[in-house]
């Protein structure tokens, strides 16, 4: 499949603000949706930046409201960026501990704010492989995935700035 970077959407563009459909499960394997999958990966790791700082994107940032997002893996580097996808996700938050960190957006880009979220969720989710999956978050990778799933719900991270005094052009 050729590499197809798309046009990444910014705040104020409608589809950010809608709630996007679930994915049929036995419509994963179709080339439109492993199609889009490549076309997530293929933006989110597109780089711009001389130290790579993108760590998620979802699906309706390029414009398509499916429920679909990709985040920085584990065992990525910033030399060699690796990142998981996950469809039809549903989070559980599962500590009342919470973390507060500066969050932007490649949607909100140059503005920076800082939001507090849940420290440790557990997602289920199918995986571009239509198989179902379940895993443990914390710390960092919980705030990138609830972030990217907020933004399934049509919800961006300036909604929950912590007090608007936080935000900075970043
Ligand atoms: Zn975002």
């Amino acid at each position: 499949m050729p590499m197809a970077i798309q046009e990444i959407l910014l705040m104020g563009d409608p589809i950010l603000r809608q709630v996007s459909e679930p994915v049929p499960p036995e419509s994963i394997q179709s080339d439109e949706i492993q199609s889009l999958i490549k076309d997530l990966l293929d933006t989110v790791m597109t780089d711009t930046n001389p130290d790579f700082t993108n760590v998620g994107l979802a699906a309706p940032q390029i414009g398509v409201p499916k429920r679909i997002f990709a985040v920085v893996a584990e065992d990525g580097t910033r030399e060699d960026p690796e990142f998981d996808i996950y469809i039809n996700p549903e989070i559980e938050h599962i500590s009342d501990q919470v973390l507060t960190t500066e969050e932007s957006c490649l949607s909100t880009p140059g503005l920076c704010g800082r939001v507090t979220r849940t420290k440790d969720i557990e997602i289920s989710y199918l995986d571009p492989e239509g198989q179902h999956q379940k895993k443990k978050l914390s710390d960092l990778r919980a705030i990138i995935t609830q972030h990217e799933f907020d933004h399934l719900d049509g919800v961006l991270w300036i909604d929950k700035v912590d007090d608007t005094k936080s935000l900075r052009f970043c």
